[in-house]
């Protein structure tokens, strides 16, 4: 069934939604409809249909007609204020109702009076279109007025046509969260309302929920039915889809629970303690709204925002679907029309969701829960300003999560946390970066069943074999404490001479910097001993906010760490955002391939506004020689003189004179390679392995799947750092190294025999960095780094190292 003729629900001017005088309704938020301005004071049923539900203020009311459209009539606007005073309601929910008969009797006078203004929108909150009829004209109660579809169906007058057939789901993993958006997405162009039914299930092919809680595995069949004018269409179009397999060949989805992955070492490391399985916690909201207006206003902004701040990678975009399902939103709308806020609705909604996916009982729709509660925990935090919570973190804890958020690391009591193991994850991603800062050993990629450890389980996380071992046996335990023992006193021995300067045992100087990426960093690597700071990351001072801070916000906190530095250098880098460091108010198009979109330098250049308004702060915060610049993702020289010619700009803005140190990273395969023309125009380079390695090797550095390669021994990137250091030693340019492999101390015999003479560590690594350049001597860690670049592979560069040790 698809179109349902609207009668007037009461005598009254009939108009078009886009005369109501609020963006809710006008702007169809809510969903399509018309308007009528009342002259009589009894709300009418439209059609046939079940009362969904009726606030108890009973200004509104939702009907679910025969063709599971949802109407909301809302009587007058903003009318929730009134508390129910003038209105009363004559149905209850559940009630079925039949054209015309009387809903709801409220005081014409007196809600004309106190309300807003009377003007009644009528939508279909479950989405699908509604024509009016003639609209701009005087009608009387029970007079046709508009037809509406279900969801989905949108030229109601031409002739509807109903199919159906059956498929069988040949996707290896059923129809899980992938098949479902896409499916979700190949109907987009369809105007036809297509069901799926299977066993005794129905769903709306238009919402992923829906479709996941059918729990259809592979061989199932499914019953697909449409109708509307390219019925057909849409059929042939997904039964060409399933003959596909709803092209899913199976390749990247996670291993069944008991088939474990490989963990990869992400901050070396290890800890005794105890699991703590971390799920993003609720955020508390409160049940009842502030007016429907406002709380649809609100939830439509957080879905926006949260949307924009998704990747776009097959998971982010699922998670989009699910932001913009329409039966969740359906109910949401329903909800907040019944006076509940934004977030209580929203979370309703998911929760009645996750519900029926874990009624499936299949392990890879309960995996869909937690997308579910991830990004209904995103949008909430989003709606409520207030971040995701985070667990107790009791003394010994061992983290076990999906993965974390940098926000998420950040809000953790750190002071107790022992380790953390992930199970998806990559070894560079940036939350390891800020656990690798804070000393934390992680396993990242450990596969989904380490989520299916209790809590309170004692456990040993070995960070350096990759291995997390609960419920180990004494002699397992008491050889972890032996290490832990060992390291803690060569530790001892570091830090002792952790203020000392820095030489190779023969005399030549390496400079052991810092990476930072806040005041309190650069405290704790004076404290480590730091010569100075190797990279400023200030994009973590652009992330997880609303909007972007000032330049007196940037110049506070710059001026605050060059002062928390004394006299150090200080290297700030540019803005690094894009690619894996989405920033919610830099609205950028969904790019496929992220990481070799505009992100770093190339985003800056595309705004140069931030740049000048950065490099102004930089300059004006950070005195003398203390300040060098340093700009993230050159690939071409070009980029560099665009950014000389607003540094220049900056300079005279600020007044500044002396000159500044200008270096460049080397992230990308390019500027390795043209490192002698870099080196001619700049005064140093710092090489960023974290990134040159994903690029070298062609893998993401935050895909769990090719984490393992991610791995910066790689003779192929040790040949590009060789590379980079001959290029640059041709203009007498100094070259360092800031990327993760820079906070290894077994691999600073290599990097100093490669000629790097500047390694930029996490601060809580610098003492033992310092300990293992003071070890070596030159002549060593050169023929070190000749054996190196002769490695047919990592692990051989690794067994080096080791026998080096
Ligand atoms: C790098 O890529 O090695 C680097 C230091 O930059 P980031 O990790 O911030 O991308
Ligand atoms: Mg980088």
């Amino acid at each position: 069934m698809t179109g349902i003729t609207l009668h007037a629900p009461f005598a009254g001017w009939l108009g078009p939604l886009d005369e109501v005088p609020d963006p809710v309704f006008a702007e169809r938020m809510m969903g399509d409809g018309f308007a009528i301005d009342p002259t009589e004071g009894v709300l009418r049923a439209p059609a046939d249909g079940v009362v969904v539900s009726v606030p108890t203020s009973a200004h509104a009311i939702t009907l679910r007609l025969d063709n599971d459209a949802d109407i909301l009539l809302h009587i007058g606007l903003e009318t929730v204020a009134l508390g129910g005073r003038g209105f009363s309601s004559l149905v209850t929910p559940g009630e079925r109702v039949s054209r015309g008969q009387p809903l709801i009797e409220f005081d014409l006078d007196k809600v004309a009076r106190d309300a807003k203004d009377l003007i009644t929108p009528v939508v279909a909150a479950s989405g699908g279109s509604v024509r009016v009829i003639n609209p701009g004209r005087l009608v009387a109660a029970g007079d046709p007025v508009a037809e509406v579809a279900s969801s989905g169906a949108s030229d109601t007058t031409a002739v509807a046509i109903e199919a159906s057939r059956v498929i069988t789901v040949l996707a290896p993993h059923g129809l899980h969260a992938r098949p479902a958006a896409r499916i979700v997405q190949l109907l987009t162009p369809f105007a036809a309302t297509v069901t799926l039914a299977h066993e005794d299930k129905q769903a709306n092919a238009r919402s992923i929920v829906a479709l996941l809680a059918l729990g259809a595995a592979q061989g199932a069949q499914i019953h697909v039915a449409a109708s509307g004018t390219d019925a057909i269409a849409a059929l042939d179009a997904l039964e060409r889809f399933a003959s596909e397999r709803f092209g899913d060949s199976g390749e990247g989805l996670p291993s069944p629970p008991l088939a474990r992955s490989g963990s990869v070492c992400a901050v070396p490391g290890i800890a005794i303690g105890h699991v703590r399985q971390f799920r993003a916690a609720t955020i508390n909201v409160a049940e009842q709204g502030a007016g429907m207006e406002a709380e649809v206003v609100a939830l439509q902004n957080a879905i926006r925002a949260t949307g924009a701040s998704l990747g776009t990678d097959d998971l982010a975009q699922a998670h989009r679907t699910i932001l913009n399902d329409p039966d969740l939103n359906g109910l949401a709308s329903r909800l907040i029309a019944d006076g509940k806020s934004a977030g209580w609705a929203w979370r309703t909604a998911t929760e009645q969701a996750s519900a029926s996916l874990r009624e499936t009982g299949d392990i890879f729709l309960a995996e869909r829960v937690a997308d579910l509660e991830d990004i209904a925990s995103q949008l909430l935090g989003r709606l409520t300003g207030r971040s995701v919570g985070v667990p107790v973190i009791e003394p010994n804890t061992i983290l076990v999560a999906h993965d974390l958020l940098p926000s998420q690391f950040q809000a953790l009591d750190l002071a107790n946390l022992a380790g953390i193991c992930t199970a998806a994850g990559g070894p560079t991603a940036h939350v390891a970066v800020l656990a690798a800062a804070a000393g934390i050993p992680m396993l990242v990629a450990a596969g989904p069943d380490v989520l299916g450890l209790a809590d309170g389980d004692p456990a040993i996380l070995d960070a350096e074999n990759c291995r997390l071992t609960v419920n180990p046996d004494t002699a397992a335990l008491g050889a972890a404490s032996a290490v832990i023992a060992s390291r803690r006193e060569a530790r001892t021995g570091a830090l002792r001479a952790a203020q000392q300067p820095c030489t190779t045992a023969d005399g030549t100087r390496i400079e052991v910097f810092a990476n930072l990426g806040s005041v309190d960093d650069a405290a704790a690597a004076v404290r480590a001993g730091a010569e100075g700071c190797g990279l400023l990351r200030t994009e973590f001072l652009f992330l997880d906010r609303a909007d972007a801070p000032t330049e007196a916000e940037q110049q506070a906190l710059y001026a605050a760490i060059a002062t928390t530095l004394d006299d150090r250098p200080l290297i700030v880098r540019t803005l690094d955002i894009g690619g894996d460091k989405p920033v919610p108010y830099l609205p950028s198009r969904p790019e496929e391939n992220p990481a070799l979109g505009q992100r770093g330098v190339r985003l800056s250049l595309a705004r140069p506004d931030l740049l000048e308004t950065q490099l102004r702060a930089i300059l004006a915060a950070v005195p003398g020689a203390q300040c060098r610049i340093m700009l993230p993702m050159i690939s071409d020289v070009g980029e560099v003189d665009a950014v000389r010619a607003v540094l220049d700009r900056a300079m005279l803005a600020v007044g500044r004179t002396e000159l500044v140190q200008l270096g460049v990273m080397v992230e990308t395969p390019a500027a390795a390679m043209i490192a002698d023309q870099l080196a001619a125009r700049v005064d140093f380079l710092s090489i960023g392995t974290n990134d040159l390695t994903q690029y070298a090797l062609a893998a993401d550095r935050g895909n769990a799947a090719v984490a393992s390669m991610v791995d910066a021994l790689h003779p192929a990137v040790l040949r590009l750092i060789a590379r980079t250091v001959e290029g640059a030693g041709r203009y007498g340019c100094w070259v360092g190294v800031c990327g993760s492999l820079g906070s290894d101390p077994r691999a600073a015999p290599l990097l100093v025999g490669l000629g790097i003479t500047e390694l930029s560590a996490v601060p809580a690594i610098v003492p033992e960095v310092k300990a293992a350049v003071r070890a070596i001597t030159m002549s060593a860690a050169r023929a070190l780094a000749q054996r190196a670049l002769a490695a047919t592979s990592a692990a051989e560069v690794r067994a080096l190292l080791e026998e080096q040790s």
